[in-house]
């Protein structure tokens, strides 16, 4: 067995039950072989062995009160997960289905995901299996405190700096700020993702959507293609689905479906991102509400049957394993020439086999979704010189990183002989930065 996979079979042995885990573990590690074998020295150094353990996991107790006044326990997670090139950066997420193995897995993406910005920040994830859905305002700022008077002492501008993610913005982000300088007397960028009158970063709350468009956008030129009237399915009607389709629009796409976690909407005259908006970002509804103000539009239960509606380009921009074999198929079958992952690890195994092999164009999350984290950095360097950019200047630095990473992933992938294959050469560029770090700075 090679050395490659005998450190995934120890992974996997290690960690049992934690099945997300292992398969973002698994899909890094396949695409290591090549390079394993022309640089001997990570395996002397055991490099793969350290890097899939996290370096720290914290697990906690988070007490709160109710509106009802019962008394309400979920449990918190920080995995600090990699610290060579940086502080650990990665978002907190509030969902039900959180428990160790999601933030591993989300922890251990964000390792090469941060690396592929570039910018000097290292790996880690937190979370919660808190599910914000129907708590009120009050209720959800009971929980931020709680769920900081924990996690403040593990994390610091230049240690660990959290964000948000799934079920956690800026009500979250500003909930949870509050109490760490409460707690801590600092006011200091410790999270990311601020509002905008406490060091907030401008462009942050579009980044991720909107640099998932930026490095597909250039991956489209490569083959003479382009967003202007090209037909786009996003999944998803959070932050990173919005501010995709605001900036796909804005490049003469139309976007025709946007779906949460009880189904999708299909509007073949276009999606009307404000009223999208409106009803997710302040009213916080649920998506079916949209054909009630636009009734030409079609609601549909479930969530796989958006990839059925035929298109040029799908975003998949909702969860995990959103996106299975079949429906990767049948994108294919339908002419979809594009595919874009502004979620964390949205293909299953089977689907990104089968996009691999159909040969369109496939950018997969680590750098199709690091316009998040690299804001985030971009925040943290404005918070350090106390001071901020423009709107456009961030915006143009963004736009930057995202050209930036798909030139190097698409490098990577052709200097270990796996031209075209953009998830190989993700996680190999990814990867090099830290290994590299990782030996200079010994064991
Ligand atoms: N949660 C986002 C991600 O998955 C953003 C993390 C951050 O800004 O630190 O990358």
């Amino acid at each position: 067995m090679s050395y490659v996979q005998n450190v995934l079979e120890q992974a996997i042995k290690r960690n049992p039950g934690e099945v997300e885990f292992h398969q973002a573990v698994k899909e890094v590690l396949d695409s290591l072989e090549p390079v394993l074998v022309q640089r001997p020295e990570y395996e002397k150094a055991g490099i793969l062995e350290r890097i899939v353990e996290p370096e720290r996991q914290i697990l906690f107790r988070v007490p709160w009160v109710d509106d009802q006044g019962n008394v309400q326990i979920n449990r918190g997670f920080r995995v600090q997960f990699n610290s060579a090139i940086g502080p650990y950066k990665g978002g907190i997420r509030f969902h039900p289905s959180v428990y160790l193995g999601i933030i591993k897995f989300l922890g251990f993406e964000q390792i090469f995901k941060n690396s592929l910005t570039g910018l000097p920040i290292g790996g880690g994830k937190g979370g919660s299996d808190f599910d914000p859905k129907g708590k009120s305002d009050g209720e959800v700022m009971r929980f931020c405190q709680s769920f900081m008077n924990e996690l403040y002492r593990y994390i610091g501008a230049d240690t660990d700096v959290p964000a948000g993610d799934i079920g956690v913005g800026g009500r979250e982000v500003g909930y949870m700020f509050g109490q760490y300088k409460k707690l801590t007397s600092l006011y200091e960028g410790v999270l990311t993702g601020k509002g905008l009158t406490y060091g907030g970063s401008l462009a942050r709350t579009e980044a991720t959507g909107y640099g998932l468009v930026y490095i597909m956008e250039e991956a489209l030129k490569t083959k003479g293609k382009s967003f202007d009237g090209a037909t786009v399915v996003i999944s998803g009607s959070g932050n990173v689905a919005i501010y995709a389709t605001q900036k796909a629009q804005q490049l003469d796409a139309k976007v025709v479906a946007l779906s949460d976690s009880n189904g999708f909407v299909y509007d073949k005259d276009g999606i009307k991102l404000a009223t999208v908006k409106r009803l997710k970002e302040v009213e916080r509804k649920r998506i079916r509400e949209y054909v009630k103000e636009h009734p030409t539009a079609e609601y549909h239960e479930g969530c796989q049957g958006i990839w059925t509606i035929p298109c040029d380009i799908a975003l998949p921009c909702a969860t995990q394993n959103e996106l299975d074999g079949e429906a990767a198929k049948t994108l294919v079958k339908n002419g979809c020439f594009a595919v874009g992952e502004g979620a964390n690890m949205p293909s299953t195994p089977e689907a990104a086999n089968e996009l691999l092999a159909s040969k369109i164009i496939y950018v997969p999350a680590k750098a199709a979704n690091a316009g998040g984290v690299a804001c985030s950095a971009l925040e943290m360097s404005q918070n350090s010189m106390r001071y901020s950019w423009t709107f456009e200047e961030v915006d143009a630095k963004l736009k930057n990183i995202m050209i930036g990473i798909y030139n190097n992933i698409n490098a990577a992938a052709k200097e270990f002989g796996m031209e075209g294959n953009l998830v190989a050469g993700a996680n190999i560029a990814g990867f090099l930065k830290v290994a590299d770090t990782m030996m200079a700075q010994g064991i």
